[in-house]
């Protein structure tokens, strides 16, 4: 058996929002701040969904491996580097919003192109990646538009492909195709496997669909009130062992 090296690894991190002051200042209860820890490996090349219900700690989980929020303790490596206390631009990774962040004021090109160099100012080389990037993401024609003249999926994929045009290996996708109708979700799920493929990415991705979706990644968390509590195979899932966590998500096992 091939042994795959770790890219994505949490030891025993800690994290906690603190609670807003402005609930001191009306005398209301502090909100309880649920304490999340992680631990976690991902091998080189997985495809890793992330589920759990609404405020489980999925996006904080993305947060902590993109460098968004600092854990509280312990140690975040990436692609076999300390990574803990490094600022987001310079870790190996790119991540994908749900609201897309694109710029209306520029074009599909130029919004892709931020992903590269804010200022905008390519070499032909750079511009070349991009042409090659809009292609893979079937946008080549669509380059000199602008993102209120294209659908919802296609502003997806100006996202998607600003993340790969920065080429980092570890691909983030937090619920990045929610909005979308399920034939073009499923189009999208194919063309991130079609990416990660030829541009040999590690995916972790957040998702709510517990569908046919979840037999194409490698592995499937799921984290509920901050700790991960299951990690094997999305088919594991559908095992008696793991009633309770199907209970936990509402899955209704076949008997
Ligand atoms: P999920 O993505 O699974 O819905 P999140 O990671 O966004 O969950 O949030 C986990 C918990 O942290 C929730 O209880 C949420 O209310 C809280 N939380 C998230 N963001 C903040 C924030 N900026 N300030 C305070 N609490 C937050
Ligand atoms: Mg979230």
């Amino acid at each position: 058996m091939m042994i795959t090296p770790t890219m994505i690894a949490l030891n025993n991190v800690y994290y906690q929002y603190r609670a807003e002051l402005k609930h001191h200042a009306i005398k209301q209860p502090m909100p309880t701040c649920i304490k999340m820890h992680f631990d976690l490996q991902i091998g080189k090349g997985e495809r890793v969904v992330v589920i759990g219900p609404s405020g489980a700690g999925k996006s904080t989980l993305l947060n902590l491996i993109a460098g968004f929020v600092q854990p509280k303790a312990g140690e975040i490596i990436l692609d076999q580097q300390d990574m803990t206390q490094i600022i987001p631009g310079k870790r190996p990774v790119s991540m994908l919003f749900q609201d897309n962040n694109l710029f209306e004021h520029l074009t599909v090109a130029q919004n892709v192109a931020l992903g590269l160099k804010p200022s905008l100012k390519l070499t032909p080389a750079q511009q070349q990646s991009i042409a090659t990037i809009l292609a893979k993401v079937g946008l080549a024609d669509q380059k000199n538009r602008y993102p209120n003249q294209l659908s919802g999926g296609q502003k997806q994929r100006i996202a998607l492909a600003r993340c790969l045009v920065q080429h980092r290996p570890i691909l983030l996708l937090d619920e990045p195709f929610s909005a979308l109708d399920q034939a073009l979700r499923f189009e999208m799920l194919s063309l991130v496997n079609h990416v990660c493929d030829e541009f040999d990415l590690t995916l972790m991705m957040v998702s709510h669909y517990l569908d046919a979706s979840l037999a194409q990644f490698t592995r499937c968390l799921v984290v509920n009130k901050g700790e991960i509590v299951f990690n094997d195979k999305p088919a594991e899932l559908y095992q008696p062992k793991y009633s309770n966590i199907a209970t936990l998500l509402g899955i209704n096992c076949k008997d």
